[in-house]
């Protein structure tokens, strides 16, 4: 993959002076120290750095909008960001310009218990919001493997392995806040349930990476913790029985909360890595939440399913412990690939496909990993139809980046054809721009009327999702 240069919006000295008035406004919460710089000019996918001009940490809705009307006065590019764990070059300063760093914004306002909602500010991380929420009774379920924060879940419309049974942030949040780029406040909705009052520009943010405005402030879906809750492993001496256990399952309309698909190469990672000793075989990981009852025939009918399919060795558990360990392993899937060989990068990608056609685009897949010769442990939210890669990879090795790339291509165009899409979870960001057009067609010009009337001089996060 050719590197793009940066190309700098401002020349140096009208930055600096944009720069100044920044310094002026916020003190000690402006930097320019390289070290911050490049930490907030990269995400955790291997795409090289593009450090941002200078790092701001506001604290207010309204001292973001005073930020915003300092950088459009002068032209300055303005990059959102939130724990920095997205996967596609979504935080990169192609164009110069300041990062916002909304993690100082980490408060949690206003708990709404009897109509399970709660009101945040964006730099509140998902593990953050569940410990403030642990005496309440209730939780909120949507779980990226990395601990994200709510601004940057809401900005990349995350999910997790929870989604199978809560859905994603699309489904999940409320109202916005939103500086937009002209520093106008909105809000984007109430508190009710649902409203046909309007646009519904709370979806409109959800999902725009940044590049629409800035949230501030979130409304977001809660749930009761259940009664009972148990977790499982089966596992399948093919890659297929495991799949047509999950779109059987799922097709026959049993709630599970989570059903996670690991290959045996990633298993075998997972147990070296998480010091785990799991069958080294194709496996899933479940989970049920129901009354005692209920959770019980659950398990039972997914597991008379997964026997038909070949299953084995169905082990579950209750003890909140031994579930925690199980659900932590498969969150470290992404390190314990890296860790496969020394010194390696990860090139994490998802696609997503209607359930009936997840084993095709699974096992298609699969042959070209082996057909490749990559080592690209395949793990997945296989409930939804959406399974990732983490190919592992040396980014010093032209030949290898080419051919990760080109495997990349055959995979986004494989869902595609399959009538999925080149993204279920990860975003866009840069990394996926160039499959935009084939997923959308027309639909994208569409995507650019709507920036191009909401941040005409592309002030935020400008080259991502498309170019304009
Ligand atoms: C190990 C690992 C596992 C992962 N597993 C999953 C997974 O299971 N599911 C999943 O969906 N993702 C997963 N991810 C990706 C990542 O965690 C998500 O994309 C997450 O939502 C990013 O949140 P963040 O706070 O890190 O955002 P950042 O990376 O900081 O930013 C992401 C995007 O949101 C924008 N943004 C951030 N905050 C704001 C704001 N307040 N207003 C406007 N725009 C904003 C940024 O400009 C950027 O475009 C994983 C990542 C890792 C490293």
């Amino acid at each position: 993959m050719a590197v793009a240069a940066v190309q700098p919006r401002l020349s140096p000295a009208a930055t600096e002076v944009a720069l100044a008035a920044l310094k002026t406004l916020l003190g000690d919460r402006f930097t320019t120290a390289q070290a911050v710089r490049e930490q907030h000019g990269r995400d955790e996918s291997w795409n090289p750095p593009f450090p941002p001009d200078a790092v701001l940490f506001p604290h207010s809705t309204e001292e973001v909008a005073e930020i915003v009307n300092i950088c459009a006065a002068h032209g300055l590019p303005i990059i959102p960001y939130g724990a920095g764990t997205s996967l596609e070059g979504h935080v990169s300063a192609m164009q110069g310009g300041v990062c916002l760093d909304l993690m100082q914004m980490d408060k949690v306002l206003k708990v709404n218990a009897e109509d399970l909602d709660v009101v945040c500010q964006p730099g509140v991380t998902r593990k953050a919001l569940n410990e403030y929420l642990r005496d309440t009774g209730l939780f909120f379920p949507i779980d990226p493997g990395a601990n994200a924060s709510i601004g940057g879940m809401v900005s990349t419309r995350a999910s997790g392995t929870n989604a199978v049974r809560y859905g994603t942030m699309r489904e999940n949040v409320l109202a916005l806040t939103v500086v937009m780029a002209d520093g106008r406040i909105i809000r984007t909705s109430k508190r009710a349930k649902k409203s046909a009052a309007g646009y519904d520009l709370t979806r409109l943010f959800t999902g725009a990476e940044g590049t629409l405005g800035i949230i501030t402030e979130v409304t977001l879906k809660l749930y009761g913790i259940p009664e009972a809750m148990s977790s499982a492993i089966c596992s399948f001496a093919t890659l297929e029985g495991a799949v047509n256990t999950v779109i059987q399952t799922i097709q026959a309309g049993i709630p599970v909360a989570r059903i996670e698909l690991l290959d045996d190469v990633q298993v075998e990672a997972i147990n070296r890595y998480s010091k785990t000793d799991m069958p080294v075989q194709n496996l899933l990981m479940l989970e049920f939440h129901g009354s005692e009852a209920g959770v019980a025939e659950q398990a039972e009918m997914v597991q008379a399913i997964a026997s038909d399919h070949g299953g084995n060795n169905f082990q579950w558990t209750t003890k909140a412990e031994e579930r925690a360990k199980l659900w932590q392993a498969r969150h470290d899937a992404a390190y314990a690939a890296k860790a496969l060989r020394k010194g390696a990068e990860v090139w994490a990608t998802d696609v997503c496909v209607p359930i009936s056609r997840l084993a095709e685009c699974i096992l298609e897949t699969k042959e070209d990993v082996v057909k490749t010769g990559l080592t690209a442990p395949l793990v997945g939210h296989v409930g939804d139809g959406n399974f990732h890669l983490a190919i592992v990879l040396d980014r010093n090795n032209p030949d290898e980046v080419a051919t990760i790339e080109a495997f990349n291509e055959r995979l986004v165009h494989r869902a595609l054809r399959m009538e999925g899409t080149s993204t279920g979870e990860h975003g866009i960001g840069r990394g996926k721009m160039k499959y935009l057009t084939a997923e959308h067609g027309e639909a994208v010009s569409v995507m650019r009327a709507i920036k191009k009337a909401l941040d005409p001089d592309n002030l935020l996060n400008p080259g991502k999702i498309f170019s304009l």
